[in-house]
């Protein structure tokens, strides 16, 4: 079987990010550069430096496979330059295998594994507003999909996911669990929390999904869970969520003092794309109501924010939320059925740029989560769980379609959910051997014995 193939069939989506079939991304056609993520952007996340310091051989043969399936001309895998450990481990393999493949070391910058920051950071290449990194001859992956890869390469799916568990834990932890392990489960496996009471975030405290305690009782282990932070119940994140949209949107209208430094420190702003945020404010200030105001460019262009959280978690100096504005402008502007129209323009990253890079250390202080920001987080356990719950749409595409039922004894790596015959999707498989006791949105498995 070809590597395409090989990763199709292994059910491989981007580990990175929202969980876009690798496949189909891989199909796109020959690129100048493959570009690896390691920059691990998020403060507190740890699982890409581990899969670096410890994984590098693996990752680098997978590189290695894709980087020619891909005809690259350049692979690189972009990282931190302060993350001196990874680039030390990772340039012994290099040397050892005698490499091509480069590092691109990057400030320790937020959001530098942001995916149109790291191609302008590693080739000075601007992606183009609501393009892809293919438009200007790139592809990049995170180093934990070519983990994924490297064992597809060997025969095995994508059925462990690697993932930090860290914050009000009792042992900051990454983790390699079954896909479908409760978060509870996990939690258990950082030594449980410190407290009764917490709040959780799914991925990285920026961008991560916030949940409470009681909603993250029925949240289990996906393809793209990279993390797991149990942080207080009365902290500044969990504080922020709770403040209700309609109390969001007053604020954005009454308090917007117009100073625009959500704009000038916006990262897809300084790449040149026409996202200006403190304009979105002030027309929504001036309108009331996101629908009445649809048909405005400014507005239109909220579908260019990439939802960083830069302009409400940093820059912001009255503690508006423009980020989520944008989410909800998005959620309108896809219900109206209206698109991006791309321009024809060539697009030039701002000039002042590089002074507008903001420390990952500052972000994290900003955001709330000093206090585990430099945890030595380099232990790895594995989660064994006695059942999993494997959701059938766990990536972009149709959900997967379950081919085991109620009853069926099945083994750890067997297809339970293929791709839907035409559709873009990812094959899903039985991540522990053992009962298949419920079909569903989920597929439940209860280990044998
Ligand atoms: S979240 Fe804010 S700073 Fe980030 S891309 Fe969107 S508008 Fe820009
Ligand atoms: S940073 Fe805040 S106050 Fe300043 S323009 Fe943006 S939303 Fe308004």
């Amino acid at each position: 079987m070809d590597l395409l193939n090989c990763i199709k069939e292994a059910g491989i989506v981007g580990c990175g990010g929202a969980g876009f079939p690798t496949h189909v991304k891989y199909a796109g056609g020959p690129v100048e550069y493959l570009i690896i993520n390691g920059a691990e952007c998020e403060p507190l996340l740890r699982t890409d430096r581990y899969i670096m310091k410890h994984m590098g051989e693996q990752v680098l043969k997978a590189i290695e496979a894709v980087g020619e399936m891909l005809g690259a001309k350049y692979c690189r895998i972009a990282l931190k330059k302060t993350y001196t450990e990874e680039i030390k481990a990772l340039e012994k393999v290099l040397k050892q295998q005698k490499s091509k493949v480069e590092l691109a070391k990057m400030d320790s910058f937020y959001p530098a594994g942001d995916e149109q920051t790291m191609v302008y950071e590693v080739t000075g290449r601007v992606v183009p507003p609501a393009g892809i990194p293919l438009d200007v001859g790139c592809v990049v992956s995170n180093v934990a999909t070519m983990l994924g890869i490297c064992d597809a390469m060997e025969g095995k799916s994508f059925t462990g996911k690697y993932l930090t568990v860290t914050g009000e834990v009792k042992q900051p932890t990454v983790l390699h669990v079954p896909i479908g392990t409760s978060y509870e489960d996990c939690i258990q496996l950082a030594g449980g929390p410190k407290k009764s009471r917490y709040f959780i975030v799914s991925g990285g405290p920026m961008m991560g999904a916030r949940m409470t305690m009681e909603e993250a009782k029925d949240a289990v282990v996906t393809k793209t869970t990279s993390g797991i932070l149990v942080l207080p119940e009365d902290g500044a994140i969990a504080a922020k969520t709770q403040i209700s949209l309609r109390h969001m949107f007053n604020r954005a209208k009454s308090a917007c003092i117009q100073c625009s430094f959500c704009t000038d420190m916006c990262p897809r702003h300084l790449l040149g794309h026409p996202l200006y945020p403190n304009r979105i404010m002030r027309k929504l200030g001036m309108a009331g109501e996101v629908s009445t105001i649809l048909d405005d460019k400014d507005i239109q262009n909220a579908a260019l924010c990439c939802e960083c959280g830069i302009c409400e978690d940093y820059a912001c100096p009255m503690g508006l939320q423009p980020k989520r504005v944008n989410q909800v402008i998005k959620g309108a502007l896809r219900e109206a059925g209206i698109r991006y129209t791309k321009e024809d323009t060539v697009y030039v990253a701002d000039k002042n740029r590089e002074g507008r890079k903001i420390p990952a250390g500052r972000v994290a202080a900003r955001v709330g989560v000093l206090p585990w920001y430099d945890l030595k987080i380099d232990d790895l356990k594995e989660g064994t769980p006695d059942k999993v719950e494997i959701p059938v749409s766990m990536h972009i595409g149709a959900p997967s379609q379950p081919v085991v039922q109620v009853g069926d004894m099945v083994t750890e790596g067997q297809l339970i959910a293929a791709i839907p015959e035409g559709a873009m999707g990812a094959n899903i498989h039985a991540s522990i051997s053992g009962k298949v006791t419920s079909v569903g949105k989920r597929i439940v498995i209860e280990r044998a014995g």
